[in-house]
Formats: structure tokens, sequence, C-alpha cells
């Protein structure tokens, strides 16, 4: 077997520790607090303002529907049904300026107006594939950090490809997000906010998400469950739980925690190595939450919610596609019911290479003689840096 180097692509290395801290050197992020707010946690906060004074900021796609109507009786001194009218401009109607809201009074237009910052995170750049039309966009957030979100088209069907973090603590070896580091936890409004301004961008409603970008979804999860809600609620963007796949690197306590909220998303899980010694050089994060404790999880996870799960494995040519790799991952998936997707893995550094397409395909024989159900995902948007694992944190402000 070929030997990983624990650095991996860029050597940045795990951070396993402070996952949850602002790290970085813009002095609005690394001063930047959540206020307490009687409307909800990260609705309000206040940036040190170098210049002097403080920028107080409201971002309206962090409210939740009850926040929308106690905002509008408590503050505003309007009755309750306007939070579904400023709900059905923002979530159905795409309206992101609220001088656009013609059935609001001039008053609470400028009211509102007052009250927010914009509503959607600014497009800074935007790349098409020329191979299979996927695109690719580059959000400029209100603090100067930036993100990227993935359009893939496919059959006729759209998906956005959304992130939830700024870079990416967990620092797996194969995976240029990881290895750019990490910058802060993405807001509800910010997650929500990519895939409202990519509907906008493409005048049309998109009915596929996948929370597959930047970052670790269950490292974030008040702002990433919160998001789920605000999609799914009837008043908002009313879009369906089995139209959400959510994908983690295994954190226990986050597919328990989902396995409790029981949203109705569907589960994915990055897996790539069926063996603790060589997922532990890969993915750091097998360190804290191994093999046997993560399919623990799955498990009591299938069990409260009676879901199949996705398994994602990711072939690195003679890393983790031999047939007997694809024998103990049979194993452990003995008695689960799951779907895995086998994918290649996507150039980011000279670390690994691609498999061959007769090595996947004989690693997803393997699996499929053990009565597994396995497919072979073909990625998209690699020409444009779009593909799983390839989105990168920018540095700094943009
Ligand atoms: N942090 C979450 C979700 C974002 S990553 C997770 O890890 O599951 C989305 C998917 O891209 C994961 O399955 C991840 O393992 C995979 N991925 C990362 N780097 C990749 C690469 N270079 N090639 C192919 N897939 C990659
Ligand atoms: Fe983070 Fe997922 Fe990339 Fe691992 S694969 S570094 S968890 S984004």
């Amino acid at each position: 077997m070929k030997p990983v180097r624990s650095g991996g692509c860029g050597a940045a290395g795990a951070h396993l520790h402070g996952m949850q801290g602002a790290r970085g050197s813009n002095p609005l992020t690394s001063t930047r607090k959540t206020e307490a707010c009687p409307f909800g946690q990260a609705f309000s906060f206040s940036l040190y303002n170098p210049t002097g004074g403080v920028i107080r900021m409201r971002f309206a796609l962090d409210l939740d529907f009850e926040e929308w109507r106690t905002l509008c009786r408590e503050e505003w001194g309007e009755a309750p049904f306007r939070a579904d009218q400023i709900c059905g401009w923002i979530y159905a109607r795409r309206v992101f300026a609220f001088e656009g809201m013609t059935n609001l009074s001039l008053d609470l237009r400028r009211k509102a107006a007052e009250t927010f910052g914009e509503i959607v995170p600014r497009e800074v750049k935007r790349e098409i594939s020329r191979k299979d039309g996927t695109e690719k966009s580059l959000w400029s957030l209100h603090d100067g950090q930036s993100v990227e979100s993935v359009l893939l088209l496919q059959d006729g069907r759209r998906t956005a490809c959304i992130s939830t973090q700024v870079g990416c603590p967990l620092g797996c070896t194969f995976c240029a997000t990881g290895q750019s580091g990490f910058v802060r936890n993405l807001s509800c409004g910010e997650i929500v906010g990519q895939f409202l301004a990519m509907e906008k961008q493409q005048e049309t409603s998109i009915d596929n998400l996948v929370f597959m970008g930047m970052g670790e979804p269950f490292l974030n999860m008040g702002a990433f469950l919160k998001a789920v809600e605000n999609l799914k609620h009837p008043k908002m963007r009313n879009l369906g739980a089995r139209r959400m796949t959510v994908s983690t690197a295994g954190i226990v306590p986050g597919i328990l925690a989902l396995a409790e909220a029981n949203p109705g998303i569907r589960l994915a899980v990055s897996i790539h190595a069926a063996e603790d010694e060589l997922r532990d050089r890969l993915m750091p994060v097998n360190r804290r939450y191994p093999l046997s404790e993560l399919f623990a999880a799955i498990r009591t996870y299938q069990e409260k919610t009676g879901d199949r799960v996705s398994i994602e494995y990711m072939l690195m040519e003679g890393v983790n596609d031999s047939r007997s790799q694809a024998m103990i991952l049979a194993d452990r998936l003995k008695g689960l019911k799951s779907y895995v997707n086998l994918i290649s893995w996507n150039a980011t550094c000279d670390s690994f290479r691609k498999p061959s397409r007769e090595r996947v395909e004989q690693f997803r024989q393997v699996l499929v003689s053990r009565g597994i159900e396995a497919e072979v995902r073909r990625e998209r948007g690699e020409d444009i840096a779009a593909a799983c694992g390839q989105l990168r944190k920018r540095e700094g402000r943009i």
C-alpha cells in the first residue's frame, strides 16, 4: 500500500481541538460577538469597527418564522401576518430588497430596510464548466470572508451544494477545504442565503439541496438545523425534507443529535476507509470517533429514523481501493440499510492518484457480490475545481 503522508495535500494538519473557535486574522471577524437577543441566536451581533463605534448588523435570513412574527408585533407594532408577507417575498418570490415588497406600507418597508443588512450574500465570481455545465459561485460575506457553492445539472435536475463553514477544522488529508484551514461557522442566514441567491441567479427554483460544500455541518449544528427548518417551513421556502441531504465526516454527537431532532432529511456519511489505522491517517476526526463508535451511531440513527443511510466512499489508487478493503467495508455494512456511493478522488494535490475505472468497478463488484448496494458516481465540475473536496477557503477578505 502506498504510504499516506499524515500532513496530506497542504500539510495544514488537523485541528481537532478548538473546533468552534474563530481564528481569522481579520480584526472584524476576530472580535465578532453574538449578543443576547430576544429574537434568537446569531440574529444580531456587533462588530468592532477600528475607526470607532460599533456596527450593528441584523440579518433577515437568520430569523425563523416565529421570530419574524415577534419582530413584526413587538418591535414594529405591526400585525403578525406581515411576517407571512415578508417571508413570501423573500423565500418564494426571491425579492431581496424591502423597497420591492409592494404590499407593505412605505413606513414598514423603511423600518425593515433600516433593521437589516443585505439579505443574501453578494456573488463576486462565477465559473461554469465547459464539460458538464456545473456552476461554481464565490460569495462575499458581510465581514469580507467568502464561501463557495456549486450548482450541479444532471438529467434535467438541479442540485445546489452549499457550504456550512468558512474552511473546515477537520483537516482531511485528501480535501482542499480541510487543508485550507478554518475561519468560522456560517450563520443560519449565510447558509440559506447561498441557496436563495442561487435560485435568484437561475431565475427558477432549485429542487435538491446537499450540505456538502465547505465545512462540517455537524460542527455548526445550531445554524445548520435552523437553516433546514427555515427551508422546510411552509411559509418560508417550503422545500421538502427528502430533497435535502447532509454529509458528515463522522461527528458522532451530530449523528445522534440529527436522529433526535429528526427533521426528515437524508444522511450521508463519508467513510473512505473501513479500518481505523488508515482512516486515522486520512481523516484525523477518526481518532476522536473511531469506526466502531461511528457505525454504532449510524445504527442508532437508523433505528430512530428508519432511514437508509448513504455511505460515501472515495477511492484513491493504492490507498483504499483493494478487494480486501472492499470486503472489510462490506462486513461493516452488514445488517445496515445503506447505499454506497463510490467516487474517485478529485485532484487537489499530488499526494494521491485517481484509480482506474476498472479498479473502481472491481471494488463495486465486491460490495455487490456481498449484498451491498453500490453505485459509481461520475464526478462533475472538476475542470473548474468545483467537484467534491476541491472547494477551498480564500485568504481573508476579498
Ligand atoms: N464535511 C462533510 C461534507 C463536506 S465534504 C464531509 O466530509 O462529509 C463533501 C464530500 O466530499 C465528502 O464525502 C468528502 O469526503 C468528499 N471529498 C473531500 N475531498 C475529496 C476529494 N479530493 N475528492 C473526492 N471527494 C472528496
Ligand atoms: Fe472537512 Fe469534509 Fe473536507 Fe474533511 S472532507 S476536511 S470534513 S470538508
